[in-house]
């Protein structure tokens, strides 16, 4: 048993956000998930609606939460997206848009939880990045370069609140069964099949599995690290 915690997934509405707010519900914490829809939550989740791009819509979220379930002592930044397209054909609103919500959403959501973890001397900050910040993927540089700031924003956040009780970690997934994996074709799933050891796509459990632990009370005394749940695709990255 871990203890129970107040915990914040975005994008908890489907995908990895779904399978995590899950787990952590039955890991026994209180959860609420946003949504941009503010529908479709996992049972036993409040689920509130938020868009990452807005920062009034987190304020809101927030406070919602805050009065329903206290304050976030666990936040888990997992909204994302892609627009993937090779560099000659990107547009700059592919690039920004990609880093607004991966990267500035991120920033958004943090802050905003910040003031609550330094009252409540405790934090936990888990962001979802990817094999490919820092593995790199051709036709993803608006999204790899927005999950490798991820990196950057965790280490920095660990510098200046580590000493809060507060952790700041990244989770790298690699290939995992969502609705973003299933958009590509299938001659190209085969291909990144071939480059993962493991020799299969991940499952959503299994970064739930993962976010539960930074989650719990034994890693209380890791921060600034980045954890590869890729079947080896990343390894050394
Ligand atoms: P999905 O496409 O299945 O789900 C994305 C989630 O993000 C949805 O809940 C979506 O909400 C939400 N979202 C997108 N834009 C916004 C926004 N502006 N404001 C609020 N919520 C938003 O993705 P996955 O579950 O596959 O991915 C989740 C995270 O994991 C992402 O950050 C992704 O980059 C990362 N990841 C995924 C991998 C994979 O293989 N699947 C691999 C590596 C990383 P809505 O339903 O409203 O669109």
């Amino acid at each position: 048993m871990t203890t129970p915690r107040t915990v914040l997934v975005t994008g908890g509405n489907r995908g990895i956000g779904f399978a995590i707010a899950e787990r952590m519900i039955a890991d026994g914490h209180r959860v609420a998930v946003t949504s941009r829809s503010g529908e479709g939550g996992p049972e036993g989740a409040l689920t509130v609606s938020a868009d990452v791009g807005d920062a009034a819509s987190i304020d809101a979220a927030f406070s919602e939460i805050e009065a329903e379930l206290g304050a976030v002592e666990v936040v888990v930044a997992n909204a994302g997206i892609t627009k993937d397209t090779l560099l000659l054909r990107m547009t700059e609103e592919e690039f920004t848009s990609v880093i607004d919500t991966n990267l500035t959403g991120t920033f958004r959501v943090v802050k905003r939880a910040a003031k609550g973890l330094l009252k409540g001397r405790f934090g936990r900050v888990i962001l979802i990045s990817s094999v490919v910040g820092l593995y790199g993927s051709p036709g993803q540089i608006n999204y790899s370069s927005s999950k490798a700031a991820l990196v950057g924003f965790a280490r920095s956040l660990t510098r200046e609140l580590g000493a809060r009780n507060i952790t700041a970690n990244v989770i790298a997934p690699g290939f995992i069964e969502t609705d973003m994996t299933a958009e590509l074709p299938e001659a190209q799933q085969q291909q990144y099949r071939a480059s993962i050891p493991a020799g299969r796509f991940g499952q959503v459990s299994e970064i739930a599995g993962a976010a539960s632990f930074l989650a719990g009370d034994d890693a209380a005394y890791i921060s600034g690290a980045v954890i590869p749940v890729d079947g080896g695709m990343g390894m050394g990255h």
